[in-house]
């Protein structure tokens, strides 16, 4: 079973930073729209289960 922790999208939170806490991390992902491009960030966990956008990294 794949999780986000290997997934290209995941990025955790960084220890120095106010919300850290061990495993935690933000899903970020490239969205497209009628405006253009943007950023669409959601919290997430590096044990959570991939989704369907899993993209794995190298
Ligand atoms: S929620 Fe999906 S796209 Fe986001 S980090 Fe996890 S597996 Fe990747």
């Amino acid at each position: 079973m794949t999780t986000c922790k290997d997934c290209t999208y995941f990025f955790s939170v960084p220890e120095n930073a106010d919300d850290f806490e061990p495993g935690k991390g933000d899903c970020v992902t490239e969205k497209e729209d009628a405006k253009g491009k943007y950023w669409l960030s959601k919290p997430t966990t590096n044990a959570s289960f991939s989704c369907p956008t899993y993209n794995k990294s190298k």
